[in-house]
């Protein structure tokens, strides 16, 4: 998806658009429009199918825009599909180690499915994961690995 799908520009404000219709204009799946109402985008009242106002759509794809950098909360990790931090799916994430220091935690975004990385520092770890399930296995099988140090003169050569 490019970053020009989701300009607020592309919306007409004089129209009314349903869940489905504002998935095609933006090129993002139907979830993640019915998770943004959920996060607050306004819909019309008493509309089923529920409609959305075109000024409403723009108005929150602006705050979105602006609002991109809102660090994750506790136990969040930002989706860059939804461009919005959540909670992974089922609270439960990997951690998967970059350095013997940081790595990724990777959960599954419940609203479009797609992976979702938070680069965290393993001294951050414990704050950053919040109530999530975080499977550690990965990471110990690594620090075997690391703290061999034929393994570690090898990398250093190439
Ligand atoms: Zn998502």
């Amino acid at each position: 998806m490019s970053r020009r799908a989701c300009n607020p520009r592309r919306v007409k404000i004089h129209r009314n658009y349903s869940v489905e219709d504002a998935a095609k204009l933006l090129h993002l799946h139907k979830n993640t429009i019915r998770e943004w109402i959920r996060h607050g985008l306004p819909v019309i009242d008493d509309r089923r199918p529920v409609l959305i106002l075109g000024s409403d759509l723009s108005d929150y794809l602006a705050r979105r825009r602006s609002s991109k950098k809102r660090p994750c909360g506790p136990g969040q990790i930002y989706c860059v599909r939804c461009r919005c931090p959540q909670h992974p799916a089922g609270d439960m994430a990997d951690y998967e180690p970059i350095t013997t220091t940081s790595g990724n935690l990777v959960g599954l975004c419940p609203a479009c499915n797609a992976l979702m990385y938070r680069r965290v520092n393993c001294v951050k770890l414990d704050a950053a994961r919040g109530n999530l399930e975080v499977s550690l296995a990965e990471a110990q099988q690594h620090i075997v690995e690391s703290s061999n140090p034929s393994v570690n003169r090898d990398f250093t050569r190439e």
